[in-house]
């Protein structure tokens, strides 16, 4: 089975949000023996930090140096979010669903690796790793591939030292990427998807969902506490993973 369709660099930065694809992305870089120069968060102002919290424990325990770029500045021009903005509730469902178009931050992934970009030409790095999947740009127009390769094409242009983007799992399902998380031993259970504050994931939201159904795909056990109040696999299987309510 490939994983890496592209030849891996030598050294990079991650971006690193502390959700599954990009701690696997981490997991399979140290494989690969790529010399990852440092894993970038971003604060754009979500409700929580629960998954900046997971970032950098996961960090810390890979012996990866672990930053964090305060946007919470801007914030204010992002406008409505459901990630951002208090006044707007984060919806249930899947993620294929028009609910889910309110959760995007607009240009999120631009900023995200903009960001990361001005990170590693400072260290050095001769690319960005970004965990963008097959299964990323159903509704998200900043998740396709041929914005991908724009940005990838202007990074490659910004500066003399031409870093580029690196996305080894470009033609990987979550499906996939949750069994190849099994099998390095990826810690899949510290990762934090749930776009809502809870303390647990809350297993209703459109990521919750994906993370749910991406393990049931891959028949890995989920370690991941869902609050009380979540529906079970077998209803949402039932459900064709449509829950709404
Ligand atoms: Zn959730």
């Amino acid at each position: 089975m490939s994983r890496a369709p592209e030849k891996a660099p030598a050294s990079a930065i991650a971006v690193y949000s502390g959700g599954m694809d990009s701690t696997v992305m981490l997991s399979s870089m140290l494989e690969d023996g790529i010399d990852v120069k440092g894993a970038l968060s971003i604060d754009y102002g979500q409700k929580h930090r629960k998954e900046i919290d997971a970032a950098v424990e996961i960090c810390a325990e890979l012996g990866i140096e672990h930053s964090i770029a305060d946007l919470r500045g801007i914030s204010a021009l992002f406008g409505h979010s459901g990630l951002t903005d208090s006044e707007t509730e984060v919806p249930e469902g899947h993620y294929e669903e028009d609910s889910m178009k309110q959760t995007v931050v607009p240009n999120r992934n631009m900023i995200l690796i903009s960001v990361a970009t001005a990170w590693a030409i400072t260290k050095e790095a001769e690319a960005i790793a970004y965990a963008a999947h097959s299964g990323d740009h159903a509704i998200y127009p900043d998740c396709r591939v041929e914005f991908a390769d724009a940005l990838d094409e202007a990074i490659r242009l910004c500066d003399w030292s031409s870093v580029w983007l690196y996305r080894p799992f470009v033609n990987m399902s979550k499906q996939l990427i949750v069994t190849e998380g099994a099998r390095m031993g990826s810690p899949l259970g510290k990762t934090w998807s749930c776009y809502k504050g809870g303390a647990l994931h809350c297993g209703k939201c459109g990521t919750c969902i994906e993370r749910r159904e991406a393990f049931h795909l891959a028949e890995v056990d989920d370690p991941t506490v869902y609050a009380a109040d979540a529906a079970s696999v077998d209803l949402l299987v039932e459900l064709e993973w449509r829950l709404s309510d």
